[in-house]
């Protein structure tokens, strides 16, 4: 059924999961604060309002796709109050779980359905409408939204109550983070070893050290040719958002007093990475980081 839907926050995600959306049917209403991403936007047939406040006044869907936790409190807490009774509230962005619940308790004050709903699948799953959506919230609020993301996205998980989406998203990108670190030692000890790429890849691809950083994203050229390894580390994804989600993952542990010792040292490593000016190469360029370091 065809839905009035505000996508606030129109950048690298936000536009083409807005377009998405048009093709989907929907009428689609956008805002951002900054002009060449309205223009852009705008040039897809989205409908631009003059702020998120004008934008969401008749809107039965509201989403939010912005950087940080901070952003989202700051619009969520000017939309909240200017949304009809009844309207669907989902953020999409990656943020901290406290923020995240926060959002929640600011909807569920006028009685609004709300989902957190990070992503993975990056800006390419973004334009394909491949994402993997991971929800946190009610059962109601989750069965009215999944609709929505469907046109945004192949995969949607019901992850749990409120936060929940954040709390998986970051758990994974933990194990993301540090099986690339381990994969990259791997390779770097095997090259010492002279052991070639292709034989530790033909080995531990197909054993016990098998995992998502060998199999579709090697970080050496050659055994895996989509790999951004083979395009000269390329972005994929990137490694300043490896080390955010890094950073939430090590916040949410101190929160909840969880001990997450690799992932605390993951987060120093692409630290280091980023500050050494790789912030936007694909975060499997961390092997070269891992080669130069010392015993
Ligand atoms: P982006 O910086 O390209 O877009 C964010 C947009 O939000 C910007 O255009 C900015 O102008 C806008 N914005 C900021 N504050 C605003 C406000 N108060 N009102 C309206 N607009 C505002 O970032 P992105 O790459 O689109 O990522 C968005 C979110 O998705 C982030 O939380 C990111 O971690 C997450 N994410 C990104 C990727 C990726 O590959 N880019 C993958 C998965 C998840």
């Amino acid at each position: 059924m065809s839905k009035s839907i505000v996508v606030i926050g129109l950048g690298n995600m936000g536009a083409p999961m807005a377009v998405n959306l048009i093709k989907a049917g929907h009428k689609v209403t956008g805002f951002d604060l900054t002009p060449a991403c309205c223009d852009a936007a705008r040039a897809e047939g989205v409908i631009i309002a003059s702020s998120a406040v004008e934008a969401v006044q008749s809107a039965d869907v509201v989403i939010t796709m912005l950087p940080a936790g901070k952003h989202v409190l700051s619009v969520w807490g000017e939309i909240v109050p200017a949304v009809r009774d009844g309207a669907l509230l989902i953020d999409c962005s990656t943020i901290d779980v406290e923020s995240a619940r926060k959002a929640h308790a600011l909807a569920a004050a006028r009685k609004l359905p709300s989902i957190d709903a990070p992503v993975s699948g990056g800006v390419g799953g973004a334009k394909a409408a491949t994402l993997t959506f991971m929800a946190g919230g009610s059962g109601e609020a989750f069965a009215a939204a999944k609709p929505v993301l469907e046109a945004m996205g192949k995969r949607i998980v019901h992850c749990g109550d409120a936060g929940a989406g954040q709390a998986a998203k970051i758990c994974n990108n933990m194990i993301l983070g540090i099986s690339m670190i381990g994969v990259s030692e791997a390779f770097a000890l095997a090259e010492k070893l002279g052991l070639s790429h292709q034989a530790l890849f033909d080995v531990a691809s197909t054993s016990s050290g098998q995992c998502w950083s060998i199999t579709s994203y090697c970080p050496v050229p050659g055994p895996v040719p989509a790999s951004p390894a083979n395009n000269g580390y390329k972005p994929g994804f990137a490694a300043a958002l490896m080390l955010k989600d890094l950073k939430l993952s090590q916040e949410a542990a101190k929160v909840a007093g969880a001990a997450t010792p690799l992932g605390a040292h993951a987060e120093e490593i692409y630290a280091a990475f980023n500050a050494a000016g790789h912030d936007g190469d694909d975060f499997s360029g961390i092997i070269n980081h891992v080669r130069g370091l010392k015993r």
